[in-house]
């Protein structure tokens, strides 16, 4: 058996095209475009390839893409400054502080002066509060992206067991919530857990965000599961000696146990930012009451 492999890349792109629909539609009508700001502190080279990629997918679903680029020695109150300049800015519906933010200015700072109802990375506690007690909020791009995808394969997922391995506040929790919502019986398992495989052969949706590359081989899954893989790593290939990228999961292992599994690249990557496009639009149809 071989696992049916879920094209993220494809998925982003529908959802996208979907966005741009409904973009269209609002400008169309003669009102202001959706608007998401990017601020990127310093020059680290992976986060500029994102903070990019955000602003040209902004773009292309016709919202308005503000980019704030910072040199790297910026304090911790110009960046606030510039936060509150742009929590007050009525044609800005989301804000993005990209991360690794530099040593000197405390992150959990920057990320809670950004008001809650432009928090479209979904990581104010406020928002982390509302998806663990049901309230309106806005839910972290990278779980509702794999959300969507496990969604594409199996629309009821009432009862199945599941399991994330990885326990951020970005990834991890977030992500067992969304399952929990989705009536799931929810594992959640970390660097503590014991007998990693045998949990994770307990489940009928196996979710890695743990960023060690192919930590989870066939032996973590179960027949027929779905296997939605989160982790970036680059490594070096050891036939070529270039960079690559590999996910938490051993693909080519998982897949001939698995059901359906996300490849890495092209599964939940390219999901992160077509989500981040549909949070700053529920913020902008939030805003103007549309
Ligand atoms: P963190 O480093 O914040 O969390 C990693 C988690 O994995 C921790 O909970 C840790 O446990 C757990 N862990 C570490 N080692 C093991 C192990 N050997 N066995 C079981 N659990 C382990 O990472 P993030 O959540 O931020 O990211 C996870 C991965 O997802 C990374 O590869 C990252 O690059 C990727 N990522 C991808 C995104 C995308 O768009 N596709 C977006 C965001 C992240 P403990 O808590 O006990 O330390």
């Amino acid at each position: 058996m071989s696992a049916e492999m879920i094209d993220g890349k494809a998925v982003a792109a529908a959802l996208r095209a979907e966005l741009a629909e409904k973009v269209s539609a609002i400008k169309a009508s003669g009102k202001r475009a959706p608007g998401l700001a990017v601020v990127l502190v310093g020059e680290d080279p992976a986060s500029r390839v994102y903070v990019a990629s955000k602003a040209k997918q902004t773009v292309e679903v016709g919202m308005l893409s503000i980019e704030h680029k910072l040199p790297v020695e910026t304090s911790e109150a110009d960046l606030l400054a510039l936060v509150e300049k742009l929590n007050a800015d009525a044609t800005i519906d989301g804000i993005l502080v990209q991360l690794p933010l530099p040593k000197h200015i405390d992150a959990d700072k920057v990320l809670n002066a950004i008001v809650p109802e432009k928090d479209v990375d979904g990581f104010h506690p406020m928002n982390a509060g509302a998806l663990a007690t049901g309230g309106v909020g806005f839910i972290p791009c990278t779980p509702r992206g794999s959300m969507r995808l496990i969604k594409g394969v199996k629309k009821d997922l009432s009862g199945l067991n599941a399991v994330v391995v990885g326990r951020s506040n970005i990834v991890g929790k977030p992500m067992a919530l969304l399952l929990l919502n989705e009536n799931c019986t929810v594992t959640i398992a970390h660097s503590r857990t014991r007998n990693l495989a045998e949990v994770c052969r307990a489940a009928d949706i196996l979710v890695a965000a743990v960023g060690r590359p192919k930590l989870l081989g066939a032996e973590h899954v179960k027949p027929g599961a779905i296997v939605i893989d989160v982790g970036i790593n680059r490594i070096t290939d050891e036939a070529t000696g270039k960079n690559k990228l590999v996910g938490d999961v051993d693909f080519e292992a998982a897949k001939a146990v698995a059901g359906y599994i996300t490849p890495v690249p092209g599964g939940v990557g390219p999901m992160t930012i077509a989500c981040l496009m549909e949070n700053t639009l529920d913020s902008y149809l939030r805003a103007t009451g549309c």
